[in-house]
């Protein structure tokens, strides 16, 4: 269960075995940054993730992969996303930040014994950094504005939206026979439509 976010966010996700922070944090409406210390692509579970919290009303999402530290091995990922996080909480920018691996561990016991999470130790060492900045744009759909999954559809007639008969209220028929549908948002700009044409129809009635 993912609560749609109410502002901008930083959140740390799970998306098995490896830990990412996600982010709107400063970004333009419909763009999530990815801060990724082990891999340089968007993960799906991190863009569904960021999908149910962003509940973005446009018709794509755009992740970009920051340019981050790359770690050293394969299990410092849910320390890194802390530091990451905490960065961006006291206004650094994590793509600018070095991190001592050795030390980071050690750091984040004694915040827990102080009670206070403050940036992570920087190092002017050299440190591995993933090579660049990825971009995708991701179609998302129906009123939950999720990308597409492998669950049924059914497409709205007139917007060509896909929506799904769990999502939306969908009479069985609309399911079965593949009539002709039309979602809500097409249904109410139809009886706007139509009330100004007879609102329209009446002022010429009135002027005759
Ligand atoms: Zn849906
Ligand atoms: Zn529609």
């Amino acid at each position: 269960m993912v609560i749609p976010a109410i502002s901008e966010f930083i959140q740390i996700v799970n998306i098995g075995a490896h830990w990412v922070r996600i982010s709107t944090l400063g970004c333009q409406a419909g763009i999530v940054r990815i801060f990724d210390s082990l891999y340089s692509k968007p993960s799906s579970v991190a863009i569904d993730h960021a999908c149910r919290m962003l509940h973005h009303p446009q018709n794509t999402v755009t992740f970009l992969d920051k340019r981050v530290q790359k770690q050293v091995g394969s299990s410092d990922c849910a320390i890194f996303a802390l530091a990451f996080a905490t960065d961006l909480c006291y206004g650094l920018y994590p793509t600018s930040q070095r991190h001592s691996q050795k030390e980071i561990q050690q750091h984040y016991v004694t915040c827990l014994k102080s009670g206070a999470i403050v940036p992570f130790l920087k190092t002017d060492k050299r440190a591995p950094f993933h090579l660049g900045c990825n971009s995708i744009s991701v179609p998302i759909f129906c009123l939950c504005r999720l990308p597409k999954d492998r669950k049924e559809y059914v497409e709205c007639f007139s917007c060509h939206g896909l929506y799904h008969p769990d999502c939306v209220s969908i009479p069985e028929w609309a399911i079965k026979s593949r009539l002709q549908w039309n979602c809500q948002k097409c249904r109410n700009t139809m009886a706007k439509m139509g009330s100004k044409n007879i609102l329209a129809g009446f002022r010429a009635f009135s002027r005759i």
